[in-house]
């Protein structure tokens, strides 16, 4: 990619002081459809103080960025490493015939370090068993030499190393990338000297450096400190010298704070001594208090931009405009303050219009369906809609309150600057565009209003779908019988869910009751045991209607691999629906008792031998799954909620899907959006559903790799243990972005590579429609199984 020679034009952004940029977005100039001028690449270049100006590039050494390809989408761009700068430009890379209009937005936040530079020697290169590991600084954006200098580069780009500097977080770099490393063989007086210069006379408290310990491979955190300080010209004599706790024990990277004895400077010079053969560092940054301005201590740093006029009491002038930036943070609080207030109300009765209306709706759906229903149902009309019982504010809120699988993602995703803005930029981006297939149409994102299936609701109600070949919804021939509840006999709990407990039962007569194609297959014990599920008694109509809706959806699939309905009681309160018992509970807590044996055996060489059947056999429940979710896949239904919690395990470690509390049929070219205040299951959710709300059979996929994971792990822990639910959404904003940040699974220690790489893998594909189908898998499984 080349720039055109002599093309001199750019955009300047002066941001008053010193920020710490992370993202930029660009814009063309739309002009309602009339404008077409963007800028399809560009570069950045920055300045700290105006005069010197550095052109910014990407960990790799690229300083193109693609911009723009329509007048209208805003293009975001991560910056890593991310910029320190006071101004910015935007320079179009384009040829000289095409006029370039440009809107660009930047991210950060202010530097208040203050630190404008730092010069340091230029790190060294270890040879770690034959294994090259570089310890430069590789995005300093100063001189290079055998010193570095007037630059700030990896020591402050706000990234610290991992315990193991062989590995870094950042994905596809070279091993020591996170850290800035020196040997001792090459410094005789036995430290390393670092100079920090600073934007103008600070009192410094303390300085954190952060340091890699790992002592087994010879790299210690420093054994002293010396520091420096200059407020003039000469440095002054007297160091504060400080000297950290040797840790013999712990080889975690830490931050190391120095104490800076509240000591007034514009420049710091430290002396860290080693320790051992290496040293590592990957972050310094200092804490300082108000500024303070003292011409008796020296001149200001020349350059620096200073609000000071020539003649002025410094003193006076910074008490002066403290005042101003005091008054006006106030009342920029006070504003704040007062729009979320507004926001907060007009949220409050904009839901309650949604709340309204999608309630209408669904009323209208069950009086639709209950009136060409028949008689089990119909007489539950009257109940169901006019019940008047407490209403939730969304459907997902009510159900899971309290199980940690399920999050609220909508609060968390505000966290990620593309989707802390205008939900307008997320959906007109071009990469929300292609992937939201058949339905980019401008609509938000999950965060304001309950599940609305606009097709379930509207096309049931006029009984008009074109393909209802496939409907499990279909209006008519909902049926499922009526079980005298007299005839069941509790004899235990077996588990309690999102509508209420579930209990194991006697049902007398049940074979009799049962049509033929409805017998337990092999159960032919009388009375049947039965799993009966029912409905809280204080649950509201939200919840009652969610457990009908299980109830339909459930009386309509038949497949040795989905629990099977066998009858309800729903004539009288409380609702109950009769499933086939499975004896050994959800797959969930099997695994996890089958770990627990696991581990408690002592195993010889000739067990472990065997242990590798016990691999067959995971996979063989993986498959089962795979084939009960063929089944749903070919009836076009999203389950939504697959999960080893929500598979159940009979004899012989038979598995089946259950709960269908969370899925709805799936259209050709339909989707749902979720809305209002959603709380899912974020860690077994593809990065479109909890994006965009948009759940396929693609996404189900995705879930089942997951639950692939889950079950080659024994559910030892939950996806991703190591990231809080901030994180996982995090990361699903880093697969939005694709830009190999993004953290997968790992592969659990006894997964076949080919079970991993072919399939878990795929299973995450960004793009949906390069994830495998559920036959695909089936098969796939089946394979790795022979
Ligand atoms: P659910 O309400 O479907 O989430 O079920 C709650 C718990 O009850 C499950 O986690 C199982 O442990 C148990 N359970 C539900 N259905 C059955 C069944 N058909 N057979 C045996 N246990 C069940």
């Amino acid at each position: 990619m080349s720039e055109p020679d002599g093309l001199k034009e750019f955009l300047q952004v002066d941001l008053r002081s010193l920020h710490f940029i992370t993202l930029v977005g660009t814009q063309g100039r739309h002009a309602d459809g009339m404008g077409n001028e963007f800028a399809q690449r560009y570069r950045i270049k920055y300045s700290r103080d105006g005069s010197n100006w550095v052109g910014w590039h990407d960990r790799k050494g690229r300083q193109v960025i693609e911009g723009n390809r329509n007048a209208y989408d805003v293009v975001l761009k991560d910056l890593e490493p991310p910029i320190i700068a006071r101004f910015v430009r935007f320079m179009p890379v384009t040829d000289h015939s095409m006029i370039v209009c440009m809107r660009v937005e930047l991210y950060g936040c202010e530097w208040l370090d203050g630190l404008m530079s730092y010069s340091i020697p230029d790190g060294h290169q270890m040879i770690y068993r034959g294994l090259d590991v570089y310890f430069n600084d590789s995005v300093y954006d100063g001189a290079l030499a055998e010193r570095l200098t007037k630059g700030l580069g990896q020591l402050t780009d706000g990234t610290w190393g991992l315990d193991d500097f062989l590995h870094s977080h950042i994905y596809g770099m070279w091993p020591g990338y996170d850290f800035v490393g020196w040997s001792n063989k090459s410094f005789p007086k036995g430290y390393v000297e670092m100079i920090f210069e600073f934007d103008h006379i600070r009192n410094f408290t303390s300085m954190k450096v952060h340091c890699n310990n790992m002592f087994s491979r010879g790299v210690r955190m420093f054994r002293q400190a010396g520091c420096y300080f200059r407020s003039g010209s000469d440095w002054e004599p007297e160091p504060v010298t400080f000297r950290p706790a040797v840790d013999r024990v712990s080889q975690s990277a830490r931050f190391v704070t120095v104490p800076l004895g509240d000591r007034t400077a514009s420049a710091i010079k430290c002396r860290f001594h080693f320790s051992d053969v290496w040293m590592l560092f990957s972050e310094v940054a200092f804490q300082s208090g108000s500024a303070v301005y003292n011409n008796s201590r020296g001149p200001r740093k020349p350059g620096h931009p200073t609000n000071t006029l020539p003649g002025d009491d410094p003193t006076h002038k910074m008490d002066d405009s403290n005042t101003r930036i005091l008054i006006g943070c106030l009342v920029a609080i006070i504003a704040i303050l007062l729009t979320i207030i507004v926001i907060i109300l007009w949220r409050q009765v904009w839901q309650k219009m949604l709340e309204k209306a999608s309630r209408r709706m669904l009323d209208d759906e069950l009086t639709a369906r209950l009136a060409v229903q028949t008689q089990p149902f119909s007489s539950h009309h009257s109940s169901l809609t006019s019940e008047g019982g407490s209403t939730s504010n969304s459907t997902y809120e009510r159900i899971f309150p309290l199980c940690a699988d399920y999050q609220e993602p909508s609060r968390l995703i505000r966290k990620l600057p593309e989707f802390a803005q205008s939900t307008e930029h997320l959906e007109l981006s071009s990469i929300g565009k292609a992937l939201a297939a058949g339905g980019a149409d401008g609509a938000p994102h999950y965060a304001e209003a309950d599940i609305i299936s606009l097709q379930e609701s509207s096309d049931c109600i006029s009984n008009s779908i074109a393909a209802v070949s496939m409907n499990l919804f279909a209006c008519t021939d909902s049926f499922m019988r009526e079980f005298p509840r007299h005839k069941l006999t509790f004899n235990e709990k077996l588990g309690e869910g999102q509508f209420g407990e579930v209990h194991l039962c006697e049902a007398e007569g049940m074979q009799d009751f049962l049509d033929d194609d409805l017998d337990v297959e092999g159960n032919t014990e009388s009375p049947l045991l039965v799993a009966v599920k029912t409905l809280r008694e204080d649950a509201n109509k939200n919840a009652r209607n969610d457990f009908l809706k299980e109830i339909r959806i459930m009386s309509r699939l038949r497949d040795p691999n989905i629990v099977r309905l066998l009858a309800v009681c729903v004539d009288t309160d409380p609702l109950c629906m009769i499933t086939e018992y499975m004896e050994n509970g959800d797959l969930n807590q099997f695994l996890c008792s089958l770990r627990r044996k696991e581990a408690a055996e002592d195993k010889t060489e000739q067990e472990k031998e065997e242990g590798k059947g016990m691999v067959s056999k995971l996979i063989g429940m993986a498959v089962q799954i795979a084939s009960g979710m063929k089944y749903l896949s070919s009836l076009n239904f999203v389950h939504r909620d697959l999960a080893t919690r929500n598979c159940l395990v009979g004899k012989n470690f038979t598995i089946k899907i259950a709960d269908f509390g969370m899925s709805r049929n799936l259209y050709r070219g339909d989707y749902y959006r979720i809305q209002g205040r959603a709380v899912l299951p974020i860690r077994w959710m593809s990065w479109e559903s909890i994006l965009l709300g948009k759940f396929t059979m693609a996404s189900d996929v995705w879930a089942f790799g997951v639950t692939l994971w889950e079950i080659l792990t024994l559910c030892k822990e939950q996806p991703y243990p190591q990231l809080s639910d901030e994180q996982v959404i995090e990361n699903t904003g880093e697969f939005f972005r694709d830009q190999g940040k993004q953290v997968y699974l790992p592969k659990p220690p006894c997964c076949p590579d080919t079970v991993y790489n072919d399939l878990m893998l795929s299973c995450w594909r960004r793009n949906a429609k390069q994830r495998p189908g559920f036959q695909e898998i089936h098969a796939q499984l089946m394979e790795s199984l022979a």
